[in-house]
């Protein structure tokens, strides 16, 4: 078994992926109190997909029959060279280049016939950011990262820019020691939020999340907010950006990742000329794409409020 376990690590790496754990299936029953409590809250900001699902959630074998280990792969996404923030709107880097539930889930795919041709006929199923998968409570139990005090999972010796790939296996795979916690004391990233959305550590409070409030919500932004999103127009990194982890991030080599050549060279005057023709053609492959033209614009003016009209989120 450990020859096996070996040799994915070996062609994890030849994939393009930074790190890769495994763990046995056990359920996820000990988070069902905190998971049931954030729902009842509606501390999911009523975002459905949080919500459903949420048996399947605890029990990836309801997703994969028969399902016996995790496997949890981190792709990079941390930029050779950030966007100039002078004079411009800011994007969060994860959206820089093309649409990584594509990309990803592309490399889950080789990953998973490279799994085939190993170890022959088993049943595999691959997720990125989709499906009913606790995503960072995996990669945390495969042991490639902890989930800090900003909620998101960070790899000790890479930081936090990743994305998370998993992958459900019938196969029976050695596993991993789960990744125990390395924040201690600091508290960077709740001091520099400019929300008070990690006011409670390891508890995001989603409506208060620039992100959130850029990309999700479908509604005005709460003026209170709004004045605080410093030119930020998709998403936020600052809760990452200020992690002392981020220092040993080092840049990504996937060509996908890298921003469309008009969007280096935009700055504010560029942004706000953007038409919807030119946004659909820019961002076609892009994940601020799913998010739509109105909602870019509404995060570009502090003080007009677009309403979005439904349907046309
Ligand atoms: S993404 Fe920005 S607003 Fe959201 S928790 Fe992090 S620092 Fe706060
Ligand atoms: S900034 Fe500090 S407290 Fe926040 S996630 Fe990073 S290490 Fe943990």
């Amino acid at each position: 078994m450990s020859d096996l376990k070996e040799r994915i690590k070996t062609e994890s790496l030849r994939l393009g992926f930074s790190h890769c754990g495994m763990t046995r299936n056990d359920s996820l029953e000990k988070l069902r109190p905190f998971y049931s409590a954030f729902l009842k809250r509606n501390g999911h900001a009523g975002m459905g997909y949080l919500e459903s699902n949420f048996e399947r959630r605890m029990h990836p074998e309801l997703v994969l029959e028969g399902a016996r280990s995790v496997i949890a792969l981190l792709v990079n996404y941390f930029p050779p060279a950030t966007i100039p923030e002078q004079d411009n709107f800011i994007l969060a880097k994860y959206a820089y280049g093309s649409d990584y539930h594509r990309v990803v889930k592309d490399r889950l795919n080789e990953f998973v016939h490279f799994m085939k041709l190993t170890c022959g006929s088993h049943q595999a199923k691959a997720f990125v950011d989709s499906g009913a998968i606790l995503e960072k409570a995996w990669a945390q139990k495969c042991g490639v990262g902890w989930q800090g005090k900003n909620t998101l999972i960070i790899n000790k010796s890479s930081g936090s820019f990743f994305f998370i790939g998993i992958i459900l296996t019938d196969l029976e795979l050695e596993p991993d020691a789960p990744e125990t916690d390395h924040c201690g004391a600091c508290n960077h990233c709740a001091t520099a939020c400019p929300t008070g959305a990690l006011d409670i550590p390891y508890q995001l409070d989603i409506p208060r999340c620039i992100s959130y409030q850029t990309i999700e919500n479908r509604e005005e932004i709460p003026a209170e907010l709004k004045s605080k999103l410093n030119d930020r127009i998709y998403g936020c990194d600052i809760c990452q950006d200020v992690c002392p982890y981020n220092r040993f991030a080092s840049p990504h080599q996937i060509p996908a990742f890298l921003p469309p050549e008009p969007v280096m060279n935009f700055r504010k005057k560029e942004w706000i000329a953007l038409t919807e023709p030119d946004f659909n053609r820019i961002f076609a492959d892009s994940p601020i794409k799913r998010s739509g033209y109105q909602r870019l614009k509404r995060a570009m003016s502090p003080r007009i409020c677009f309403q979005v009209k439904p349907g046309q989120a």
